[in-house]
């Protein structure tokens, strides 16, 4: 089961959105210099469906993208609950942060409305540096499109 420790209203993990971020525990890759080492901990509350509905149903029509940040630990699950999300509110966007660099075997991105893949590794940067190893996608007709560079200033 996955569980999450917080979840908080951002603007820049997903360009032009307002998104719930949901932040899930029990983070298995483990990357030098993690920004929250907390989620490397197997802690915090169930994620079920019944958990989703009360975190939606409480921010109404502030926000209009869910992102679920982490939960490589059992990514079938993520896309579970991405189903389910589709399934209660189609127009809400859905988005997954995931620190691996590819996707898991058999993964449906099409229950996606965005991807980011990739650890968080110092020397390359987060996603708006030019040389990060971590990769933004938008899916359009089930294709990874790359959007990195809507983080991405150029360099000077
Ligand atoms: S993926 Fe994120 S939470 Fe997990 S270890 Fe790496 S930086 Fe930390």
């Amino acid at each position: 089961m996955l569980k999450f420790i917080d979840h908080n209203i951002v603007f820049q993990e997903v360009p032009n959105e307002v998104s719930l971020a949901i932040n899930i525990s029990n983070c298995p890759l483990r990357c030098k210099n993690c920004h929250s080492p907390q989620l490397q901990e197997d802690i915090g509350f169930c994620l079920t469906q019944d958990a989703i509905l009360y975190i939606i149903k409480k921010y109404n029509r502030a926000i209009t993208c869910i992102c679920f940040m982490g939960g490589d630990s059992e990514p079938l699950e993520i896309e579970k609950l991405a189903i389910f999300v589709k399934s209660i509110t189609p127009k809400l966007k859905i988005a997954w942060y995931s620190g691996k660099q590819k996707l898991p075997k058999a993964f449906q991105i099409k229950y996606f409305d965005f991807i980011k893949l990739g650890p968080y590794k110092g020397k390359y940067g987060g996603l708006d540096s030019l040389d990060t190893n971590q990769r933004f996608y938008k899916i359009i007709d089930n294709e990874l499109i790359d959007m990195t560079f809507l983080f991405q200033k150029e360099r000077i």
